[in-house]
């Protein structure tokens, strides 16, 4: 019997991980081939190490969310588990910037949603009328109406605007690419919906349940080590990139290599690369952005696919990585300073990144990266003029800067899937029209599993599952 390829359609962790399972479960399809095309000259997509004279700065993820024990036993197998750093303990909280001072987020927040009355009433982050709307919470009706709203929505109802503009929005921001007021709650914070129908109020329904966590993403961590907190890899992320490559057989992976169209002839699919080649396989697996998914669909005449996946949005973000001869802000504790979009300032987050993970620096040095407001990303296109911009505006922020040792700016374009209002509702739209299809075409990727690298990881093997279904049904036909 001929070889039966499965094409992987992007070489970012979605895309290897898949082909990595699907190797790994090689036993159960004997001629399975398994071909990754990768447009970039390099795999990882958003996923990049730069090391340089002792130091090494990710570009896009530093770190990522041990959630449980599944996470760890893909780690195991790729022989990573030494390579894991848990942040440091010591890094301290993180830092609002309010109406020029440095303030502490409160304690006991997740997210910037207060947990607890205490640690609100106590914060000079709100003011006396803040703090009393905040308290309304417990009085105020639940609101049953159907259907998703914004995080912005919910809890500027439940706790009024400053609660949403002072602590929920500069977190949510930094980590979801967008304001408080799109982004969907039934994603992101489903179980707030649920306390608020059970308890009426969120705060009494967050003491009396015992939940552990009521992000959307998140579930209760195993007891695995580590499991519950931020880790890194030691010699960088990047790290996880080549482990997954270097697992699969050499001739597997294509650089340089776009997908440009896609097309189902004889059930099989033809792919065009961007080398003029035309491959085919028995199914694709697609880690693409939905914009890029939607484009192959529109050349395959299926419209109504292609504007379901466009109805997605994403958004673009920069950042600069600032290497310092010795730390800036002499006697700051924090690890990391939000500045809400309100402040209307170039910098929207500082991580102290050498604080957090004292190995990625030399002894003495200090690493800081600075996250880029959107407004001011679209604004300075030019890599030299963003990196002035932004290192004025956190002379600003922190105060004279130490000598700049070095500086490594850092665009993401439309590389964040904003889960916007409706996303749920959109993603269950889109998974019916791709199971009526009827095509060996599995669709995962950051959108559809979740952005963290963990869901990126466990994506990859339920789309690599996937694919041996689609395997298993066409060799049945067959
Ligand atoms: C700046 C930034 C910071 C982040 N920080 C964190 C963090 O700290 N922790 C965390 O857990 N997550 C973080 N994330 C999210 C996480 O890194 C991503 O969700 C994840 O890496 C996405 O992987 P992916 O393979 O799905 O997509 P991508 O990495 O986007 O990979 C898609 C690949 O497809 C390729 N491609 C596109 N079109 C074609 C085509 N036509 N043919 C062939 N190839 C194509 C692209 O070149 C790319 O390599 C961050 C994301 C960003 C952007």
């Amino acid at each position: 019997m001929n070889e039966m390829r499965v094409a992987v359609l992007g070489g970012g962790v979605s895309g290897l991980a898949a082909a990595y399972f699907l190797v790994r479960k090689k036993e159960r399809v004997p001629f399975l081939r398994v071909d990754v095309y990768e447009r970039a000259p390099r795999l990882g997509g958003v996923v990049e190490t730069h090391v340089a004279d002792g130091a090494i700065v990710e570009r896009g993820p530093d770190a990522f969310f041990a959630r449980d024990e599944k996470i760890f036993s893909v780690l195991r197998e790729l022989g990573l588990e030494d390579e894991l750093v848990a942040q440091n303990p010591e890094a301290g909280p993180t830092y609002v910037y309010h109406r020029g001072r440095l303030l502490p987020l409160p304690p006991g927040t997740e997210m910037g949603v207060p947990r607890r009355l205490l640690s609100m009433v106590r914060t000079p982050l709100l003011s006396p009328a803040g703090k009393l709307r905040a308290a309304l919470d417990f009085v105020l009706p639940p609101l049953d109406a159907p259907g998703d709203v914004s995080v912005g929505e919910f809890f500027r109802r439940r706790f009024g605007d400053e609660v949403v503009e002072a602590l929920i929005e500069p977190l949510v921001g930094t980590v979801y690419g967008a304001e408080a007021d799109v982004l969907s709650l039934d994603t992101l914070f489903p179980a707030y919906r649920d306390l608020e129908r059970r308890y009426r109020s969120v705060l009494l329904g967050l003491r009396r349940s015992s939940r552990p966590s009521v992000r959307g993403e998140t579930k209760s961590a195993s007891r695995a080590p580590g499991a519950g907190r931020f880790l890194t890899l030691r010699s960088g992320l990047e790290e996880l990139v080549r482990r997954l490559a270097r697992a699969l057989p050499p001739d597997a992976v294509h650089l340089q290599t776009g997908v440009e169209a896609l097309a189902w002839e004889d059930g099989l699919w033809k792919l065009v690369l961007s080398t003029g080649e035309t491959v085919s396989a028995f199914v694709v697996v697609s880690t693409l952005p939905a914009w890029e998914l939607a484009r192959l669909l529109r050349g395959m005449g299926r419209e109504d696919g292609a504007a379901l996946l466009e109805e997605i949005p994403y958004s673009s973000t920069a950042n600069v990585a600032f290497r310092f001869a010795s730390p800036p802000l002499l006697g700051f504790s924090g690890a990391a300073i939000l500045v809400p979009p309100r402040e209307r300032r170039v910098v929207s987050s500082v991580s102290f990144t050498s604080r957090k993970w004292p190995h990625t620096v030399p002894p003495g040095e200090s690493l800081v990266r600075v996250f880029v407001d959107r407004r001011s990303v679209e604004r300075y296109t030019a890599d030299a003029e963003l990196r002035e911009a932004v290192e004025e505006d956190l002379a600003r922020l922190l105060g004279n800067l130490p000598p700049v040792r070095s500086a490594l700016v850092s665009r993401f374009d439309r590389s964040l899937a904003l889960y916007t209002v409706g996303h749920k509702e959109r993603l269950a739209r889109i998974r019916t029209y791709f199971a009526n299809l009827g095509l060996p075409l599995v669709v995962r990727g950051a959108v559809f599993t979740g952005v963290g690298i963990p869901d990126c990881l466990t994506g990859g093997e339920r789309a690599a599952d996937e694919a041996l279904e689609h395997l298993a049904a066409l060799a049945k036909r067959a």
